[in-house]
């Protein structure tokens, strides 16, 4: 789960990591206002989104009159901020940040993530802050220093200074920034997050280390031991059919294909999107309806999945182990009907009560293409998309 910039850094200043002081602002007159009450004579309007990448598509402005603060907050609010890492249609812009403006003397990188291979936390550093730290790696990788962290040694000096340096961080700052290494190692375990960079942190020119910028992503499956971050969640962020999926206990993770994936297991799921990819075919999504699916569930999974306008037919693959196969058809008979489903639906499904539910769909009337194994559902399924794309 991510959050915005400003809700990063207040919760960055919780730990005692220095930030601008700024204030968050919904209106262009409650910006001016912001700006007033800072004082100073240069800010920052920023673009609250959860995207990078706003200052090259111009959802970061520093500005030195109030006049500029309001004209920058107007054409920032209720216009689409388009990112490198938004869709093409940008993220409407509902809030934004209005800080003081800090003097920079130098930007670097500095970013905490989790490394599986090695189970260590990893913290990543470079002189080269401000820009994608994908294009520092891609063209000067030396840039980048790393180091590992034991979650239960902590981070040593030694360890600290060799960031420090990797960052090229002024000797007279090194404490500074071994505390602050410390901090955020401390605060991402705190809080279970799976990432939290900050880019650009910067030297200013009155000699400390600022977090400019602040981006965080958490473990959605820790959030239940979180209220506090649960609470910072914004569903205007995120996408609306992941969002009611999630009120339905449904793990539904939207893609950019067009062959509808209905399937118990995580692990089947990504099998099943796999196969599909194998026999050339695109899947619109992950879905994941669990263990313990009831017609009900089933019901809903159908209504997200179609509620994607690119979907053009849908996979159903379900290993009935706990849940029983004839359950499974009772849903997507139940379903179809429900929906009034039109696209071409590929059934697969094995297991307990295999041959009761494959001969409920097919006394069902509904037009379905069964499957016997994954490859042949797959194959159908790609099938079924082009045969359509054939017709129309
Ligand atoms: P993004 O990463 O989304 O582009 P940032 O918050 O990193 O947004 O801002 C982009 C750039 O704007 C920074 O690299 C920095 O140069 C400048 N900037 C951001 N906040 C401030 C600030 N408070 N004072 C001075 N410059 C800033
Ligand atoms: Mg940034």
């Amino acid at each position: 789960m991510k959050i915005h910039e400003y809700q990063g850094k207040q919760l960055l200043a919780r730990y005692g990591v220095t930030v601008p002081r700024g204030r968050l602002v919904y209106t262009a007159a409650e910006a001016v206002t912001a700006a007033r009450t800072l004082g100073g004579s240069r800010w920052v309007v920023k673009a609250q989104i959860h995207a990078g990448g706003r200052g090259k598509g111009g959802g970061v402005k520093v500005v030195d009159t109030l006049e500029a603060v309001e004209e920058a907050a107007h054409r920032m609010l209720g216009h689409a901020l388009g990112t490198a890492q938004t869709g093409a249609s940008g993220q409407l812009v509902r809030r934004l940040w209005v800080e003081e403006a800090v003097g920079i003397a130098h930007e670097h990188y500095l970013a905490v993530v989790s490394d599986r291979a090695s189970q260590t936390l990893t913290l990543i550093g470079s002189g080269h802050g401000g820009m994608e730290i994908e294009e520092v790696a891609a063209r000067e990788p030396d840039a980048i220093v790393r180091v590992q962290v034991d979650p239960l040694d902590g981070l040593g000096d030694a360890d600290a200074a060799r960031l420090a340096t990797g960052m090229g961080i002024a000797a007279e700052r090194h404490a500074a920034a071994r505390d602050l290494f410390r901090t955020l190692l401390a605060c991402y375990l705190e809080t279970d997050a799976t990432l939290l960079e900050i880019n650009p942190l910067v030297e200013t020119t009155d000699g400390r280390l600022v977090a400019l910028d602040a981006k965080f992503d958490f473990d959605a499956n820790a959030l239940y031991r979180q209220d506090d971050i649960s609470a910072l969640r914004d569903l205007d962020e995120e996408d609306p059919l992941e969002v009611a999926a999630r009120q339905h206990d449904l793990a539904y993770i939207h893609l950019d294909g067009n062959i509808g994936c209905l399937v118990n297991g995580a692990g089947l799921a990504m099998a099943t999107m796999d196969t599909i990819q194998l026999f050339g075919g695109r899947p619109a999504n992950f879905l994941d309806v669990g263990g313990g699916a009831t017609a009900a569930k089933v019901t809903e999974a159908f209504r997200i999945m179609l509620a994607n306008p690119r979907v053009e037919a849908i996979l159903v693959n379900i290993f009935g182990g706990i849940m029983r196969c004839d359950t499974i058809a009772e849903g997507v008979i139940a379903a179809c009907r429900a929906v009034d489903l039109r696209l071409p639906l590929v059934v697969r499904m094995k297991g307990t009560n295999e041959e009761i539910g494959k001969r409920m769909l097919a006394d069902s009337g509904i037009a379905i293409i069964p499957a016997d194994s994954l490859a042949e559902a797959a194959e159908r399924a790609v099938a079924a998309v082009a045969g359509r794309g054939a017709t129309a």
